[in-house]
C-alpha cells in the first residue's frame, strides 16, 4: 500500500496505552502507521478467552495485516489494568501466551509480546522471530 509500513496493536481500551505502544512501534521499528485492535485486558482475552471470544480480535487483525500489509502485531498488556487486575508474573505469563495464539493465526506477519509498566514504558517480553529493529537504542526501552 503505497510503500507505507504498518503494524498492528492489540491493546488494551485503557487510554493510557495507545499512544506509547505505538509510537515504540513506529520508532523501535520504523513503522509509519500502527492500526489498533483494542479489547479490555487483551492479554487474559488471548490467552484464556473462549474461541469465540478470540475470533473477533483476529478477524480484526486479519484486515489490518490484508489491507495495510501490516508487518507486525503485537500482543500487549499493562500495568494497573482494570480490565484485567492481574500480577505483573500473571500478565507476562498471558502475554506470552498471546503471542503464541496469535502466532497460531498464520498471518503474514510478525508477532511481538509487549508490556506496558508502571512508568508506561515498554518491555519486550517476546521477541519477534524475525524483525529487526530499525533503531535499537532509540527509546531505551529493556528487551527480556
Ligand atoms: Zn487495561
Amino acid at each position: 500500500m503505497s510503500g507505507l509500513r504498518f503494524g498492528t496493536a492489540i491493546t488494551c481500551i485503557d487510554g493510557r496505552v495507545h499512544r506509547p505502544v505505538i509510537l515504540w512501534m513506529r520508532s523501535r521499528y520504523g513503522l509509519d502507521f500502527v492500526d489498533v485492535v483494542s479489547e479490555m485486558g487483551p492479554d487474559k482475552l488471548l490467552a484464556d478467552g473462549w474461541p469465540g471470544e478470540i475470533a473477533p480480535v483476529r478477524t480484526k487483525v486479519g484486515f489490518s495485516v490484508k489491507v495495510h500489509a501490516s508487518l507486525l502485531i503485537a500482543v500487549s498488556g499493562h500495568h494497573d489494568c482494570a480490565g484485567n487486575p492481574a500480577t505483573k508474573e500473571e500478565h507476562l505469563a498471558q502475554i506470552r501466551e498471546g503471542v503464541r495464539q496469535a502466532r497460531s493465526w498464520g498471518f503474514a506477519a510478525d508477532v511481538i509480546g509487549l508490556w506496558v509498566n508502571d512508568q508506561w514504558q515498554i518491555e519486550v517480553i517476546e521477541p519477534p522471530l524475525h524483525m529487526q529493529p530499525a533503531e535499537p537504542s532509540l527509546d531505551g526501552s529493556r528487551s527480556s
